[in-house]
């Protein structure tokens, strides 16, 4: 069965993923970061359905400690064949109070991570000439979003980090592509109130905020598949056309 690293899996939509690749009997490795006492929950949760993950805390943001995760599941397999970064924040802010430090610390959790992430597991992948990976964009990456300017940036940059990956590593049997979400009910939403909540959901096509399980069956859809690459697939109820 496959191996993956799923960055970000401790909530929200990485911990969905995690937990059906795990129940479909996939490998995992779940990284987290600040949320170590949500890692080990889903660890024993598992465990007790009788199925074993392995849990990371590793800061993606940051090289040496994404050599390190990187490292532990070389030493734990041999071998990696789906890389899904996902993790990611996000803040709310008018483009002028952007602080330097804001712009470093969304773009490198959000975008640098996937640079890092990616360039520590191609060393395995080229190898083997075999590999997935999937980076979780947004559809604010595709159309900009009013007051998340520095998080819209960071999510085009994953797209044309995904685009220009996919034609570098396609002749080496490696697929690079982007799901960019619409508004899924993740703790990152959960600044937004029930009136904001319900015009949304009227000026979706499908009538409704996505959950984090929608991301996930795009996620398997695209480990499983063999001839799709460099696209940046947006799963969004017709949100963004
Ligand atoms: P979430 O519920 O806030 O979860 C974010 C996850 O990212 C957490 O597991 C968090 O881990 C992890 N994370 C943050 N900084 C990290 C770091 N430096 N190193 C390692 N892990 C880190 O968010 P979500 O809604 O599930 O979002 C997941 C991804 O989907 C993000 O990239 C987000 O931009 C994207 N997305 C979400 C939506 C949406 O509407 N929810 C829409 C479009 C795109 P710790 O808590 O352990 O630090």
């Amino acid at each position: 069965m496959k191996n993956v690293i799923v960055t970000g899996g401790s909530r929200g939509i990485g911990k969905c993923i995690v937990e059906n690749l795990a129940r479909e009997g996939y490998n995992v490795i779940l990284n987290y970061n600040k949320s170590e006492k949500q890692a080990r929950k889903i660890q024993n949760e598992l465990r007790e359905e009788g199925i074993l993950i392995e849990i990371y805390k590793a800061d993606v943001s940051k090289r040496e400690e994404v050599k390190k995760l990187v490292n532990f599941a070389i030493e734990k397999w041999e071998s990696i064949d789906v890389l899904i970064n996902n993790a990611g924040i996000a803040k709310l802010q008018m483009f002028q109070d952007v602080t330097e430090n804001d712009w470093d610390e969304i773009i490198n959790t959000n975008l640098k991570s996937a640079f890092y992430m990616s360039q520590e597991v191609l060393p395995n992948m080229l190898h083997k000439k075999s590999g997935c990976i999937i980076n979780i964009s947004s559809i604010w990456g595709m159309v900009g979003a009013s007051c998340e300017t520095v998080y819209s940036v960071s999510k085009a940059g994953m797209d044309a980090l995904t685009k220009s990956l996919a034609k570098e590593l396609g002749p080496s049997n490696i697929r690079v592509n982007s799901i960019a979400p619409g508004v899924i009910d993740t703790e990152m939403n959960s600044h937004i109130d029930e009136k904001i909540k319900k015009e949304i959901k009227n000026q979706t096509p499908l009538g409704k905020i996505g959950k984090p399980i929608d991301i996930y069956k795009c996620v398997k859809w695209l480990i499983d598949d063999e001839f799709t690459t460099g696209q940046v697939i947006s799963v969004n109820g017709g949100y963004v056309i």
